[in-house]
């Protein structure tokens, strides 16, 4: 009875959450600058009685609000921001509204959106005495430079969690039963000598050659490394021109690999191949750690839940226009990635927008080549995650296509069934106490000796935090 009330107040919030969603994908924001997202879903949580707490971790837009008493606290994890220069109308073929601006190419709009949908949701079956416990929604920023959630874990604000739920949009309903790759990103500067390129080369020590330098030997690196370890870089800083030495340069390495162990033993290598640079051109090198997240950890009791739920709760079909409209937007798409993901969920040609749901039990062992910070959090309580379909088979996130359909009623539904399952799922830990407790002995039997350890420490702060001490 009371699953049937839950769903009825998720279908009377949809016409606000829908408009909420719409309105952050029309105001979007890059990582650390989201204070439009973040204002408008602050305001909507206090002005519904939630209490919040603002600038967790001293970013103005990190945020939580929460509702309701005691035990057990269940907290749902949103996220708010754009990506640059990916914007994008609505319009299936490519139509960039302002040029070089940012865009919500992964659908954090909806990311976040529907956790407040579902904690609005939830609070109301609070009310009415029906649950009883904590729900707390996660203002989350910076995921796309995958550092918010780390400075807001080593503030503690997910240590009383007893259980969490995320997800994220995506072409499929999927249990997210598999891991994400641990990631550093770091970046190098060197330090050397300006001079006149020409006139008096000998006086200079190029910064730039150091980079060029340390990247032949992060390339050399390569071969040596543990099979499925990436490395990325980006020279960020190679100098102004060709006529002066370069006297500082910079470079920017993402380090990924299967788990933590992996990228910080990639990290004291790549920290003596700078040092090696600098000495063999005569320069001096620093750097700047940027983030430093976890690989994910899944918890089986929270994914079969899930799944449960989405069994009992199949997806809306989508209509025929919204069909039209994804075949017109996959003939911008390459046809081999469109059928290699048709191939992997063993989907007909014609089920562009699939609403069954897939739980691989095997993908357990698998890392996707991808890193997120929600990874972090999933080290501090037991978390799930689930994609829902969002977008056409095919669609890549990161690529205009995805600002694109992300902002249609095909994102809307995708948004709105995720918040119906990480309600349901939220409501079933509620009620049900032991299913709690079952979530928590799985997570405790796997971080054992494993307790979470931030990667940052209290000297790297995120980008525009003032510590409250300096401010007095
Ligand atoms: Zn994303």
């Amino acid at each position: 009875m009371s699953k049937k009330q839950l769903i009825r107040r998720l279908e009377e919030l949809e016409k606000l959450t829908g408009r909420l969603a719409l309105d952050i994908w029309k105001n979007p924001q890059i990582a650390y600058e989201e204070t439009y997202a973040s204002t408008v879903q602050k305001e909507l949580l206090a002005d519904a009685g939630f209490r919040l707490t603002d600038s967790v971790g001293d970013m103005e837009t990190a945020f939580y609000a929460e509702y309701g008493e005691g035990y057990p606290i269940i907290g749902i994890l949103g996220e708010f921001d754009a990506l640059p220069g990916l914007a994008q109308s609505t319009k299936p073929y490519k139509d960039p509204v302002h040029a070089n601006k940012p865009g919500h190419a992964c659908g954090h709009h909806l990311l976040g959106t529907a956790g407040v949908e579902a904690v609005l949701a939830l609070k109301q079956l609070i009310d009415d005495g029906q649950l009883t416990g904590t729900i707390r929604y996660y203002g989350c920023p910076a995921e796309e430079v995958l550092s918010g959630k780390t400075f807001m874990a080593r503030e503690g604000v997910f240590h009383d969690l007893d259980c969490c739920l995320t997800w994220h949009p995506g072409t499929s309903n999927v249990v997210q039963n598999f891991s994400s790759q641990a990631m550093i990103s770091i970046k190098y500067r060197f330090h050397g000598i300006p001079a006149h390129a020409a006139g008096a080369p000998h006086a200079g020590r190029s910064a730039l050659d150091a980079v060029e330098i340390m990247n032949i030997g992060a390339n050399y690196l390569r071969e040596h490394l543990v099979d499925g370890t990436r490395i990325h870089y980006a020279i960020t800083n190679g100098g102004q021109a060709p006529n002066i030495v370069p006297d500082e340069a910079e470079v920017w390495y993402y380090l990924r690999g299967a788990n933590r162990e992996q990228v910080e033993d990639m990290l004291a290598r790549m920290h003596d191949i700078a040092k090696g640079a600098a000495l063999i051109t005569g320069t001096t090198t620093s750097h700047e750690l940027l983030a430093n997240c976890y690989h994910m950890l899944t918890n089986d009791t929270l994914n079969t839940l899930n799944y449960r739920n989405m069994e009992n709760f199949p997806m809306q079909r989508f209509t025929s226009d919204e069909v039209a409209y994804s075949s017109i937007l996959r003939k911008s798409m390459d046809p081999k990635l469109i059928e290699a993901s048709r191939t992997e969920l063993k989907l007909d040609s014609n089920d562009i927008l699939p609403t069954k749901n897939f739980y691989d039990l095997s993908a357990k062992e698998k890392t996707m080549p991808g890193s997120t910070d929600v990874a972090d959090v999933s080290w501090i309580t037991p978390l799930a995650s689930i994609s829902t379909t969002c977008g056409p088979i095919g669609t890549q996130v990161h690529a205009w296509q995805a600002t694109a359909v992300f902002g249609t009623s095909i994102g809307l539904k995708g948004m709105h069934y995720a918040a119906k399952i990480m309600a349901l799922t939220a409501y079933d830990l509620f009620s049900e106490p032991a299913l709690v407790e079952q979530a928590k002995t799985e997570f405790q039997q796997a971080t054992a000796d494993k307790p979470y350890r931030s990667g940052l420490d209290e000297s790297v702060l995120a980008p525009g935090a003032v510590r409250k001490e300096q401010l007095i």
